[in-house]
C-alpha cells in the first residue's frame, strides 16, 4: 500500500485555497437533510502517510500526501468554505480534514478550536459534524482536549463519524488494512456517547476479494454490529478509486463493484430498527469516480432512483418496490451469488503476489 500512495502523488491535492464542498444527506440528529461537507486539504491521513493506508482509499485526492499545510492555509480554506455553506442556513455542517479531525498531526489543535469559534457564529447551525479514526478520539478524551472542545462548541453538538468498514477482523484487517480492532472502535465509541457526543460508524459494501454473496453476508453483519453500538450508521457500497487495491484487481478483471441488487438485499434483511438507524452513501460525492455500484444499463438508473427515494423518506415501501423491478440481469446476479468463496488466504496471496503487493496480507 506504501507504493500505491506513492504512486498516486500525481493525484494529490495542490489548490490549497480552496477547500472541497460538497453536500450530503445524512440523519445525524432523526430528519434527514443535506448537510454541507467541507474538506479542509490538509497533509492527509497519519494511517495512509505512515502505513500505506486502507486498500480502498481515495482520499489522496483530498490531501497534500505529507506536503505540509499551514494554519493559515487551513484557516483560509475554513473561511471559503464556511462563505460557501452558510448560504444553505444549515442547521448540521462537516467539517472534517481529509484524514481524521482529532489527529493533531493532520489538524493543529488550535485550528480544531477555531473550527469549533467559526461554526459557532453561524446562526442556522445545531451540529458540527467531523470524521477520525478511533485511536485519536481515545487520544482526545484522554487528554480533555475532546471536554475543551465540547466547551468550547456549546451551545452546539458534536457528531463523530468513524470508520468501521466491516465488523470482520481479517475483512477489516487483512484485506481493508485499516489496522483498528473492534475493541478500539467500542472505546471510542463508548468515549464519546458518556459525553453526550453522537456517534456514526461507516461500513462498506464488497470490500476486494470477497465474491458477491460474502460481500452481501458482510454488510449485514457489520451493518448490525454497528447499529448496536453507533446512533447512526452509514453504508457505503465501494467505489473504485486509481491507485487502490481494487483499482488494480478491477483492471486485471478481479474486482467488480457491488451490484445494486446486493444493496437491495442488504437493506431487505436488516431490521426495522436497523433501517432506521442506516443511511446509504456514496453517490455524486467526491472524489468522482464511474466505478460505483451497479446494475445492467436497462435498471441502474431506475434502481438508484428508488433508493434515494428510500434514503430520503425512510419508507420501507421503496425497499420492496427496488426488490420487485424485474430486469433480466436479476438471473446473472444471482449466478454470481452462486460463485465459490474468493476469501481464502492462499487465494489472496496469489493475487497479490501477481500485482506485486504480497507484503498487503502479511
Ligand atoms: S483511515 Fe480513512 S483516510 Fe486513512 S487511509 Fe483509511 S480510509 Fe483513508
Ligand atoms: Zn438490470
Amino acid at each position: 500500500m506504501r507504493r500505491l500512495t506513492a504512486e498516486s502523488r500525481k493525484y494529490r491535492a495542490t489548490d490549497l485555497e480552496n477547500p472541497v464542498l460538497y453536500f450530503e444527506a445524512t440523519g445525524a440528529k432523526g430528519k434527514v437533510e443535506a448537510m454541507p461537507f467541507i474538506v479542509l486539504k490538509s497533509r492527509g491521513c497519519s494511517w495512509k502517510l505512515k502505513h500505506g493506508g486502507c486498500t480502498m482509499c481515495g482520499y489522496s485526492f483530498d490531501s497534500t500526501l505529507g506536503d505540509p499545510v499551514s494554519e493559515s492555509q487551513l484557516l483560509h480554506q475554513l473561511s471559503i468554505g464556511l462563505g460557501r455553506a452558510a448560504r444553505v442556513r444549515p442547521t448540521i455542517i462537516a467539517v472534517t480534514p481529509a484524514g481524521s479531525f482529532f489527529d493533531p498531526e493532520e489538524l493543529p489543535r488550535e485550528v480544531a478550536f477555531k473550527i469549533a469559534d467559526a461554526v459557532r457564529k453561524l446562526g442556522s447551525l445545531r451540529v458540527l459534524y467531523v470524521e477520525s479514526r478511533p485511536e485519536y478520539v481515545l487520544q482526545a478524551a484522554e487528554d480533555s482536549f475532546l471536554d475543551e472542545l465540547l466547551d468550547r462548541l456549546k451551545p452546539l453538538e458534536l457528531s463523530v463519524g468513524i470508520g468501521l468498514e466491516s465488523a470482520d477482523d481479517f475483512v477489516r484487517n487483512c484485506i481493508i488494512h485499516k489496522g483498528i480492532s473492534l475493541r478500539i472502535v467500542e472505546k471510542a465509541v463508548k468515549a464519546l456517547q458518556e459525553r453526550g457526543v453522537h456517534t456514526v460508524l461507516y461500513t462498506l459494501l464488497k470490500p476486494a476479494f470477497l465474491t458477491e454473496r460474502e460481500a452481501v453476508e458482510d454488510s449485514i453483519s457489520s451493518v448490525k454490529w454497528a447499529a448496536s453500538r453507533a446512533d447512526r450508521v452509514v453504508l457505503f457500497p465501494l467505489r473504485v478509486y486509481p491507485y487502490t487495491l481494487n483499482w488494480l484487481l478491477w483492471r486485471k478483471g478481479g474486482y467488480r463493484p457491488p451490484w445494486l441488487w446486493s444493496l437491495v438485499e442488504v437493506l431487505e434483511r436488516l431490521a426495522p430498527w436497523e433501517l432506521e438507524k442506516l443511511i446509504v452513501t456514496g453517490w455524486g460525492t467526491p472524489p468522482p469516480t464511474r466505478l460505483q455500484a451497479y446494475n445492467c444499463s436497462e435498471c441502474t438508473s431506475a434502481v438508484k432512483q428508488i433508493l434515494k427515494r428510500w434514503n430520503a423518506s425512510r419508507d420501507p415501501s421503496y425497499i420492496r418496490e427496488a426488490k420487485n423491478l424485474s430486469c433480466s440481469c436479476v438471473d446473472e446476479w444471482r449466478r454470481e451469488l452462486q460463485q465459490k468463496s474468493g476469501c481464502t488466504r492462499e487465494k489472496i496471496e496469489v493475487a497479490l503476489s501477481e500485482l506485486g503487493l504480497f507484503e498487503v496480507a502479511r
